[in-house]
């Protein structure tokens, strides 16, 4: 096992894989930047370097700072967590080069399922249900077209390297799809160094389902069943379940498995997500794959009882999986909500500043994973989570009262939070009955 870690990232995701770290009996070094210099969960850590100043890429994003502060604090390993480094091939690559474990995949196997196209290819071998599309990267407007005509429109331009929901276009007829393919290639160059784009037929109304999947260093492959992230907002998820509401046992079971042959077909080590767009006749299509822990994860620790964070931790180290996928069952329903410093009221404008009340909800079946502390001042610079509300309880309506009542408990000022806004859906006759797709948060905002 590893002596020492080395946490390449901030906030929640920093404390929570220092605790897991903690709980192992390995020592950590968290690093930060001057915006973080007072953050209370650097005393934590068995030691904290500062490596650079507030912008990512001065210090967060910055490779050389991290793998330096690795060096010097003598780390056997390194945790990207999610966001960030997270996903870049090439500080996973560096890694290695430095003789530095990575926590997560080969930059090999990040590379075969980080990449859309890639992807793609992999899902289909491996049986994955895709959307119908172009088999790999589109040339040109006439092969474009040709394809659209084929599977029918409206169909969607992506970007192979696009992210965060950036680099997509809807073309609903042949005339704006001719219009846009040159435009989607430049873009994509000009905002991800990557001019491969692809098509897909485009679903006008869907759900948001995925599974999460585990495999280690000896083959193993192994997935935890699925979450609904339907509740959405700008493409951010705002509100992520498990088990799915709803959803065909039999069917998931059979997408869950083909998530888990396409991971080992890629010889993939560490957490993944395989994401799906569902219909309403309960087809599904892979969206993407994403090659690192979730925000989300801890729904799905709650239903399995698996630490997933750790499972990382032991499988970079070399261990095996230490349950095989008939030990993985559900138990209950988890919900999260996620409390960001934004104003819903103000169009979700950035609430940064200090947090002077900070008074979190507690009881049977609350999980709070936050990095704040009464006094704890936003920075302005990053992401605007200030912590997720986990709840789990025997079924989803439980789960649903749980949630209600913990929301009721939370009280946070003088930063405006998504705290109402998760209370007013958590009221939602659309969502208490599960039926909600992935427009349904914009719909009730306009
Ligand atoms: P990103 O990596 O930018 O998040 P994704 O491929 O995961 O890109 O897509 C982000 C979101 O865009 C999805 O959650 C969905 O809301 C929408 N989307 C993507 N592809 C389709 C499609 N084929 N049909 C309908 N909506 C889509």
């Amino acid at each position: 096992m590893f002596k020492r870690v080395l946490i390449a990232n901030r906030g929640e995701i920093a404390l929570r894989i220092m605790r897991a770290c903690q709980e192992l009996g390995i020592e950590t070094v968290c690093v930060y930047s001057e915006a973080d210099r007072d953050a209370p969960y650097l005393r934590l850590a068995d030691r904290a370097i500062c490596i650079g100043p507030a912008p990512a890429r001065e210090s967060y994003l910055n490779i050389s700072r991290i793998v330096s502060a690795a060096e010097i604090a003598d780390v056997d390993a390194i945790h990207p967590g999610y966001g960030f480094l997270a996903e870049r091939a090439e500080f996973s690559e560096i890694c290695r080069e430095c003789k530095i474990e990575f926590i997560g995949p080969s930059p090999e196997a990040m590379k075969r399922l980080g990449d859309k196209v890639e992807a793609k290819r992999f899902a289909r071998a491996a049986k994955v249900p895709t959307f119908p599309g172009s088999e790999g990267a589109i040339e040109n407007e006439e092969e474009a077209v040709e394809v659209a005509n084929e599977i029918g429109y409206p169909v969607i331009i992506k970007a192979a390297a696009g992210g965060g929901g950036r680099g997509m276009r809807v073309c609903h007829n042949e005339a704006t799809l001719r219009a846009n393919i040159k435009k989607a290639q430049q873009e994509a160059m000009a905002a991800f160094g990557n001019g491969s784009v692809f098509i897909e037929k485009f679903l006008e109304s869907a759900r948001h389902v995925e599974v999460q999947v585990l495999g280690d260093k000896h083959g193993n492959a192994i997935h935890l069943w699925e979450r609904d992230c339907s509740m959405q907002r700008r493409h951010q998820k705002i509100i992520e379940e498990a088990p799915g509401p709803g959803i065909d046992r039999k069917k998931i079971e059979r997408v869950c498995d083909s998530a888990a042959r396409l991971v080992k077909s890629a010889e993939y080590s560490g957490a993944a997500t395989v994401e799906f767009l569902m219909d309403g006749k309960q087809n599904f299509y892979m969206l993407e794959v994403n090659t690192r822990v979730q925000v989300e994860h801890p729904v799905t620790e709650f239903i399995t009882g698996i630490d997933i964070v750790k499972t990382t931790i032991l499988v970079a180290a070399g261990e095996e999986l230490p349950f095989r996928q008939r030990d993985v069952n559900i138990k209950g329903h988890a919900i999260e909500c996620r409390i960001n410093a934004e104003d819903p009221d103000k169009g979700f404008m950035p609430s940064a500043g200090v947090i002077s009340t900070w008074e979190p909800p507690g009881g049977p079946g609350v999980r709070l994973d936050s990095h704040v502390v009464p006094g704890y001042r936003v920075p302005p610079n990053y992401d605007s989570m200030v912590g997720k509300l986990i709840c789990h309880a025997d079924d989803r309506a439980q789960c649903i009262e749980r949630t209600v009542r913990a929301l009721r408990e939370f009280n946070v000022g003088p930063i405006r939070t998504t705290i109402p806004l998760h209370s007013r859906l958590m009221e939602q006759s659309e969502f208490r009955s599960g039926n909600v797709d992935i427009h349904f948060l914009e719909r009730l905002l306009k």
